[in-house]
């Protein structure tokens, strides 16, 4: 079937939109004119990364059948990003809550099929991959059939790739369209650098600032540094993600970055941008994740043309900016507080 293109008139609704890559889809897509845009998240709106003026937002708990089916309602295109996740701190500590994050997952299915919604994106993860073909920091890059035989990421990577297939047999026995991409460490500004779940580029901007900040010259580095991954910038991100929701592919595929970096080499870099040098302090009992991983993206470039185009240097000084702003305000005003 030819994908048909979104049309502005068409009601789109993104959830998680008050998160980091939802806030950001809300935001392209309401610049490129898009006006019946309904933005949905369960946080207060005071905690959305973006809170856009001139469109449709609400809070509201998707993990139950009757938000979802009021969310879905009238629309004809679904991006589904909403999920309690974070960073490896947080999915190694907090299994059974990224476990329910498929009560959204399966909610926003029924809801669409049943609103007659046409077509349902839904945001996966390269955490579907098996744990034992992520054990070498050489990687070989993963292609989209290694999810299977599966032994995902405990709990997290096992809800994504059990949502996964459940788009596919909802569009099989459903007729719903659905369209799946698995998401590889995506990077930017506007989204979590503190707290608890904020992933590696973002933390280690945060440590490099808040050493300048404090004074104190050094830096934690979780692991012994050696751990490699890839990163995609967010505009890349947005950019794969539309093309995926548009084209005929159903079968999941990779979106990520395949330039390929360790977490000491990620630092260089920070610090670079930054022009320090840090002590680094590494705590070996700190959640890691696997040894490495990468994005293997033959399949999304035979098939969509797409490739990232944002270096990682150029998108880690973007998010560093954005960070660095953002830490110093508060800085400020908790100076001005005391
Ligand atoms: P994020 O945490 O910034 O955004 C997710 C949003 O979903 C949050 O704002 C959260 O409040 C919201 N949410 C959680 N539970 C909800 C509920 N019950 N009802 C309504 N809203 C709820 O994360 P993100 O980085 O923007 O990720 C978006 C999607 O992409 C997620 O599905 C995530 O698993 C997936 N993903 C992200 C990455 C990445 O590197 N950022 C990598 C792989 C997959």
């Amino acid at each position: 079937m030819k994908p048909e293109p979104m049309s502005k008139d068409d009601l789109v609704v993104v959830t998680g939109a008050g998160g980091f890559i939802g806030g950001h889809l809300v935001a392209q897509l309401r610049a490129q004119g898009y006006r019946k845009l309904r933005a949905l998240d369960i946080k207060p709106f005071e905690d959305w990364y973006q809170l856009l003026p001139d469109i449709e937002n609400a809070r509201v708990d998707l993990t139950a059948p009757e938000a979802c089916m009021s969310a879905a309602r009238n629309a004809r295109y679904v991006f589904n990003l909403a999920a309690d996740m974070g960073g490896m701190g947080f999915i190694e500590t907090h299994k059974a809550a990224c476990m329910l994050s498929v009560l959204v997952s399966t909610h926003m299915l029924i809801a669409a099929r049943d609103q007659g919604v046409e077509r349902l994106f839904y945001s996966s993860s390269a955490c579907v991959y098996a744990a034992e073909k992520q054990t070498d920091a050489r990687v070989v890059a993963l292609r989209e059939p290694d999810a299977y035989p599966a032994m995902p990421e405990d709990g997290y990577g096992w809800e994504k790739l059990f949502s996964e297939r459940m788009c596919r047999h909802f569009r099989e026995d459903f007729g719903l369209q659905t369209r799946v991409a698995r998401y590889h460490n995506v990077y930017g500004p506007h989204g979590t650098y503190d707290g608890g779940r904020e992933k590696a580029p973002a933390a280690i901007c945060r440590k490099v600032i808040q050493a300048l900040l404090s004074g104190s010259n050094e830096i934690e580095i979780w692991g012994d540094g050696g751990q490699t991954r890839s990163f995609m910038y967010i505009d890349d991100c947005l950019a794969g993600t539309r093309r995926i929701m548009s084209s005929d592919v159903t079968e999941p595929l990779n979106l990520g970055s395949d330039e390929l970096v360790s977490i000491n080499q990620l630092v260089d870099i920070v610090e670079g941008i930054a022009g320090v040098r840090l002590e680094r302090r590494y705590r070996l009992d700190a959640p890691k994740g696997v040894r490495g991983r990468n994005s293997d993206n033959t399949l999304i470039r035979e098939k969509l043309g797409w490739a990232p185009s944002i270096s990682l240097r150029d998108g880690m000084e973007r998010t560093y900016r954005w960070i660095h702003g953002e830490m110093t305000r508060r800085h400020g005003q908790q100076r001005r507080a005391a």
